[in-house]
């Protein structure tokens, strides 16, 4: 099976939140209120791709490890 790569672009992120609501294991808030993940790969978990599309700034990629490629948010 395939990992994710998930990166945040703290410089888009507007610290809404609504990642670490959606995925609270999967996402952390640094002291300026910007997400990034909790792990920078992880298995494909569907909790994530959620976080990923509900994020109101479209701050949050995954890339799938062995492709490179984005995985599809929808
Ligand atoms: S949902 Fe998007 S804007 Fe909100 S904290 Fe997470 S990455 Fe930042």
């Amino acid at each position: 099976m395939t990992r994710w790569k998930i990166s945040v672009d703290k410089n888009v992120c507007i610290g809404s939140a609504m990642c670490v609501a959606i995925a609270p294991d999967r996402f952390v808030l640094d002291e300026r209120q910007r997400s990034g993940p909790a792990e920078a790969e992880i298995d494909p978990d569907e909790v994530v791709r959620d976080a990923a599309a509900s994020c109101p700034s479209e701050a949050i990629r995954l890339i799938d490890a062995d492709t490179g490629q984005p995985v599809d948010l929808d």
